[in-house]
């Protein structure tokens, strides 16, 4: 078989992807294979993180990170990103917090920008391929000049806020520092996340890491493609995965985890207070427990069912060591049924 032919039937793999690939093969779904894929159509959603990375987008096309005093006009693009996809910025969650986050830190990320000297060229939402390799992704900001490039990833939430950069965050970026390599034929002089909680945290950049990473990532996908899909639990990998619903192997090391993040059981209760939340009664083999604040509609019909649930918080105890135990529910959490 011609090596091109053979290579097209191999998925391309994406910073996303490749991360779950190496953290739990099972997770992984949906890869594209084929011509290269894309560049994604930009994001119109209005969560606070979208409105950042797009304000972003707009303050590095009108060139304002160029120069010092136009540094505070991101929080201008911002506002007028939110105007145009016709959102108060006090009503999206985190958006007053995005917003103070953004004036904040908007004189250190131009500061980091403006490193590359006055012959720099900036550019928002990059995709690069790499077609021998099939990797691709889509960079938040480049910055490119004689004097190095400067690859830097936007960052809203706490994973990149911790002191050491979770190891999903740093193979990311190593792929990313691949792709510019690969594209650009010098590996970049600056790469690392801009944190709006915590500003610039660079990770150095090493062959060596490079080389090993993509060996890796080349046993993991023909593995993969075999259908060698084991799943690995973690409470990194699992708390945000599609699968995680009907992950039964995830259910069971769940039970051993900590600050596990989920409730499985039969739904006793479903009560809803005036303001639309509900409170869930869950019985299971070890007691039952309330899971109270619950968004969504038509919790009731669940009745009965065996549900699972998912990105909850235990709450410390506080009444009676016989009381049944707490859990509060977050905006992002999610019920699913499995069966009655
Ligand atoms: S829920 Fe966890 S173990 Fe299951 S597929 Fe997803 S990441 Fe893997």
């Amino acid at each position: 078989m011609k090596e091109g032919v053979r290579q097209f039937g191999v998925p391309w793999l994406s910073p996303t992807s490749a991360a779950r690939l190496l953290t739990c093969p099972a997770s992984v779904v949906g890869l594209m294979t084929g011509a290269p894929p894309r560049s994604p159509a930009p994001s119109t959603r209005t969560s606070a993180g979208v409105l950042a990375h797009a304000a972003l987008q707009r303050w590095v096309m009108a060139d304002d990170w160029r120069y010092g005093d136009r540094d505070g006009v991101l929080i201008d693009h911002f506002h007028a990103v939110a105007k145009d996809r016709k959102v108060a910025v006090a009503a999206v969650m985190d958006g007053r917090v995005t917003e103070a986050r953004l004036e904040q830190r908007a004189s250190s990320l131009g500061e980091l920008m403006r490193q590359a000297g006055a012959d720099a060229t900036a550019k928002a939402e990059v995709t690069l391929h790499d077609n021998e390799r099939r990797l691709w992704g889509t960079l938040d900001l480049l910055v490119t000049s004689e004097r190095g490039v400067w690859l830097i990833d936007l960052k809203s939430g706490m994973d990149a806020a911790q002191s050491l950069l979770p190891a999903v965050i740093r193979s990311q970026l190593m792929i990313y520092s691949h792709l510019v390599t690969a594209v650009h034929g010098r590996a970049p002089t600056w790469m690392g996340v801009f944190s709006l909680r915590q500003g610039a945290k660079q990770m150095p950049v090493s062959q060596s890491d490079d080389s090993m990473l993509l060996g890796l990532l080349d046993e993991s996908r023909s593995a993969w493609m075999a259908n060698d899909r084991p799943a690995l639990p973690s409470p990194e990998a699992c708390r945000h995965c599609t699968r995680r619903p009907g992950c039964d192997p995830h259910w069971i090391a769940l039970r051993a985890w900590e600050d596990a993040d989920g409730l499985e059981g039969q739904l006793l209760r479903a009560q809803t207070a005036e303001n639309g939340r509900t409170a869930l009664l869950v019985q299971n083999g070890t007691g039952s427990a309330w899971v109270s604040n619950m968004r969504g509609e038509g919790l009731q019909e669940l009745v009965g069912h065996r549900v699972r649930v998912m990105r909850i918080r235990r709450r410390k105890a506080t009444g009676q060591s016989s009381d049944p135990p707490q859990w509060q529910a977050t905006d992002s959490s999610a019920i699913a049924s499995v069966g009655d």
